[in-house]
């Protein structure tokens, strides 16, 4: 490890569970943030803090004004660019030892395969349940580990679902919607409370990738203004159409095509 580098990271160097290995982990891994708003956000920069060192980010919005009480990444400055130009930018200035790839598109079945490939882990970071089940179906069918949070409100849900150990999904916890239509648009958000999930699914992956444990057939649930947070158990559904029949079996995993770093 360079110089530079053990001067960088020099105080999570010092936690037991990363040290000089588990960073070498974290320069190593690959992890895809889906989604580069007000989660994306914290989850991106922290990541890029930790050393992460391939980052992908995927999202095709732009700025908007009313993004700003939570996506803490831009600023008025970035109104009506694409965000994932601008968030690519900030975190390679933040962190310019570190690999950024930004994927600017609406993720469908066909492209998440292709993306999510070349990614380690996925993580979660949008905003409606349309776009949260194609990515909970395309990571567990290619039995990529994922990091899901949302939030509505003052509140906020986690969990991560690790396919090869056939844990449950994100179907199981929320079999129907209750619109695929329901956007951000539709609720309010804290960014606080964003930035707290943000970071709590960073946080995950970074467990994930020092293999220590995590949040699966789990799911935890903040309530801001309570100031609770309850973890409780997920029951896999034996008819989940996701994760019910696509078991692990060896040969599946490690596909992972690098062309793109
Ligand atoms: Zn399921």
């Amino acid at each position: 490890m360079h110089t530079k580098d053990l001067e960088r990271y020099q105080r999570q160097l010092l936690i037991e569970h990363i040290s000089i290995k588990g960073q070498q982990k974290l320069f190593d891994a690959k992890v895809l943030v889906c989604g580069a708003g007000g989660l994306g956000s914290s989850a991106l920069m922290y990541l890029a803090a930790a050393g992460v060192g391939n980052i992908g980010l995927c999202d095709f919005d732009v700025v908007s004004l009313s993004n700003l009480n939570r996506q803490i990444l831009y600023v008025p400055d970035d109104l009506r660019k694409q965000k994932i130009i601008i968030a690519k930018k900030k975190l390679e200035k933040f962190n310019p030892d570190i690999k950024i790839i930004a994927h600017f598109e609406k993720l469908t079945l066909d492209n998440a395969k292709r993306i999510f490939k070349n990614y380690d882990i996925i993580i979660d970071a949008v905003d409606n349940f349309s776009s949260r089940y194609l990515i909970n179906e395309v990571a567990y069918k290619n039995f990529i580990p994922l990091v899901c949070g949302a939030v509505c409100e003052c509140e906020g849900i986690l969990t991560t679902i690790i396919p090869k150990e056939n844990t449950s999904c994100f179907r199981c916890i929320y079999p129907t919607s209750p619109s695929l239509n329901f956007t951000s648009k539709t609720f309010g958000i804290l960014g606080a409370v964003a930035g707290i999930i943000g970071s709590m699914e960073a946080l995950e992956a970074i467990k994930l990738i020092l293999g220590l444990d995590c949040l699966k057939n789990k799911i935890l649930i903040f309530k801001g203004i309570e100031n609770t947070y309850r973890i409780r158990t997920i029951i896999k559904k034996n008819n989940c159409e996701v994760c019910a029949n696509n078991v692990f079996t060896k040969g599946e995993w490690g596909n992972v095509k690098t062309e793109d770093w």
